[in-house]
């Protein structure tokens, strides 16, 4: 009886707000949605024409007034407008997937380091479409909390999260960020690095998309896992289509200045964080989390430049939306490590 009343009214959505990727998590289902952070305008009209997996099939392919826009790119919000719009869309999604959610509760993660301004606009975004009440995280401290980290106590734990456009490196400890650093390499650098090296290597013009594509398929950092992949492109010199085979040591090749700054990332944030925490951190090791943390062999080549182990999360395109949920259904818990919509008044 009791959990069918606490069921009517869970009216909570986690929201994972990514760069590359955004997460609709939902008490009773887990995560419902999963779709690119894109969204496709008019120009002429300065209507939005698709958002999600529907805007992403049109990159690349869009006629000239259409413009397929990332509002999130590198980790701000680069246009509040479409971004509101996007946040909002999402959120009439899943109160399309579950009709029980009336002015719900709503928990976004946040790339770490976003302005106050950025922030306000989430938070306008999610009550514009109608939420009782919205907290923010910060997307790494989610991320904790959805591995199990004792992100209340006075022991550090250190979250890398490599996304699309940005790179979060955190140590958490009583509640908060001791030290981190946001970089901008991840997937999208990764991309370009593939798309640069296609064009001076082979010769051939590859567009976002395919890059994206070969990269999921074979990127891998370790020389023993060696994978295997055909890609198609534009010839530079005859301006025909043209398939070659491309390998993992290419894509290492290609990526490899990029892979060796976020490791130095990693050092640096250790670098300045106290003794005492390293020293909490030696003994549980670093946990990887984002689309990065399934690029092959990361976590063993991570662990050798740092000195200490590295682990990568379960299902680690999820963590955050996860952290979210879980926030959620323990919010009294969790208030410390909330951002709050009155901290900006
Ligand atoms: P964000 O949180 O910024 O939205 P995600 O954590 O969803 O980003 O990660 C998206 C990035 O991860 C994309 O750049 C994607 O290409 C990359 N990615 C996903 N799977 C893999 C993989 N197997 N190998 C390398 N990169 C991957
Ligand atoms: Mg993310």
């Amino acid at each position: 009886m009791l959990s069918n009343l606490t069921k009517k009214f869970s009216n909570k959505i986690g929201i994972d707000l990514g760069t590359a990727n955004t997460l609709v998590h939902l008490s009773d289902h887990g995560v419902v949605i999963n779709e690119p952070s894109i969204v496709t305008l008019n120009t002429k009209t300065e209507r939005i024409v698709a958002v999600g997996s529907n805007a992403r099939e049109m990159l690349g392919r869009n006629p000239e007034h259409l413009t397929v826009v990332r509002p999130l790119v590198e980790g701000v919000i680069s246009d509040f407008d479409i971004a509101e719009e996007m946040i909002g869309y999402f959120i009439n999604r899943a109160e399309e997937i579950e009709h029980k959610l009336f002015r719900p509760i709503i928990v976004i993660g946040i790339p770490s380091g976003v302005t106050n301004v950025e922030e306000r606009a989430v938070f306008d975004a999610a009550y514009h479409a109608g939420a009782r009440e919205v907290f923010l995280i910060e997307e790494p401290m989610a991320a904790a909390v959805a591995i199990g980290m004792p992100v209340h106590e006075a022991l550090g734990s250190m979250v890398v999260d490599i996304g699309g456009g940005t790179t979060d490196i955190a140590v958490i400890s009583l509640d908060g960020i001791a030290t981190s650093k946001n970089i901008k390499i991840a997937g999208d650098v990764f991309n370009q690095d593939i798309i640069l090296y296609f064009r001076e290597r082979f010769r051939i013009l590859i567009g976002e998309r395919s890059a994206d594509d070969i990269k999921c398929a074979i990127m891998s950092v370790n020389p023993e896992i060696e994978l295997e992949r055909e890609a198609f492109g534009r010839d530079m010199m005859t301006g025909l289509p043209k398939k070659i085979m491309v390998k993992s040591s290419d894509i290492f090749e290609a990526t490899k200045q990029s892979i060796e700054t976020l490791l130095d990332g990693v050092s640096e944030v250790l670098e300045r964080t106290p003794p005492e925490l390293v020293s909490d951190i030696t003994r549980t090791g670093i946990y990887i989390v984002g689309g990065g943390a399934l690029i092959r062999g990361l976590d063993k080549i991570m662990s050798e430049h740092a000195g200490i182990p590295v682990h990568v999360a379960h299902n680690p395109l999820e963590s955050v939306a996860h952290g979210t949920g879980i926030v959620l259904e323990n919010l009294d818990e969790y208030q410390p490590i909330l951002i709050k919509s009155e901290d900006h008044d």
